[in-house]
């Protein structure tokens, strides 16, 4: 296999490279072995995923990018409902960064949507895109437990930091990357996929009609939309132009490009997208401040007043956040 990760640490020697990458090498392969009470793969999700594989590889000649990465069915572990609540909470999938495992809550999905079984492929290809990601690991030496603390740093666009628990950066603005490249995929491969895989008309219907299923995240999709047709605007290029980049940078880990953010959407911009789903106040609560929140930062990314952007990134950010904007200003 490939080794995928990247590693970064300070004063990182050699050896310690070497350990971090058989620890993760080491967690793969634990990633890829059955757990207890997960479905046993239908032919037609096995003929699946091998589909998304070649669609990949495709993906990759197209942007260039040398990336020969396969997704073997026996990383994605489809659960039912319970046993995916115990261990993920909540969510339709998951992708375990370390393990370069899927997990997928195949019940909930089933019973929860219409055309289910086309929303559980499309929730399936989500999770690939973020398995496909770029992917950085921190790695520090710590002399009192002398071995390596290894944490996440990057995946596709979501940034952590590694000294501080939880502060993450880019968490919305990762998703939406996600799903819009999901969305793109599903346009360009799921007509034929779904047609050798054998789906009836009905089941079909949507996919033909064009992407109308309700994707994810729609509210940071709008937000990244916004944010596309200003770039698209100031640098003079076409927004298609512009998104293939931000699409790339998912897999290559390239992010100088956002600071074009910054020149289209204003001083302190970058730093209220990277907040968005880490950075905000109140997060979860209700989906009556969820909404709220993701209206006023629609209004930010589209006004040009800069008393008023203010104003919005201060009822937004949390306080961590919104002393590092006020800093941005000066
Ligand atoms: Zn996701």
């Amino acid at each position: 296999m490939k080794e995928k990760f990247n590693i970064s640490g300070k004063n990182l020697s050699e050896e310690s490279k070497e350990s971090t990458s058989d620890f993760i090498s080491g967690r793969v392969m634990v990633g890829a072995e059955k757990i207890e009470g997960e479905y046993e793969k239908e032919p037609m999700e096995i003929d699946f995923i091998e589909k998304i594989n070649l669609a990949f590889e495709k993906e990759f000649e197209e942007m260039q990018i040398d990336n020969d990465k396969e997704i073997t069915p026996n990383q994605i572990h489809i659960l039912n409902d319970q046993l995916y609540k115990e261990n993920f909470g909540d969510s339709d999938g998951v992708d375990v960064c370390f393990d370069e495992s899927i997990f997928i809550n195949k019940e909930k999905i089933i019973e929860q949507y219409n055309n289910p079984r086309v929303k559980y492929l499309k929730v399936l290809l989500h999770e690939m895109v973020h398995s496909q990601a770029y992917k950085k690991v921190h790695s520090n030496f710590d002399k009192e437990i002398n071995h390596n603390q290894i944490t996440t740093k990057r995946l596709g666009y979501r940034v952590e930091n590694s000294e501080e628990l939880n502060h993450v950066h880019f968490l919305g603005f990762n998703e939406a990357i996600t799903e819009k490249i999901t969305s793109e995929m599903e346009g360009k491969y799921f007509e034929d996929i779904l047609e050798e895989l054998g789906f009836s008309e009905d089941e079909m219907f949507e996919v033909k009609c064009g992407s109308s299923m309700a994707p994810a995240y729609q509210n940071q999709v709008d937000i990244i939309n916004i944010i596309i047709e200003k770039i698209a605007k100031t640098k003079n290029e076409d927004e298609q132009v512009v998104w293939q980049r931000i699409k790339k940078g998912y897999f290559t880990g390239d992010m100088m490009h956002l600071r074009d953010v910054e020149k289209a959407c204003g001083k302190g911009s970058l730093r209220m997208l990277a907040a968005i789903d880490s950075g905000m106040k109140d997060l979860p609560r209700t989906e009556n401040i969820r909404y709220k929140m993701y209206r006023q930062i629609k209004e930010y990314f589209e006004s040009d007043d800069n008393e008023h952007k203010d104003k919005l990134a201060r009822s937004v950010l949390i306080e961590r956040e919104k002393m590092k904007y006020d800093d941005r200003k000066k």
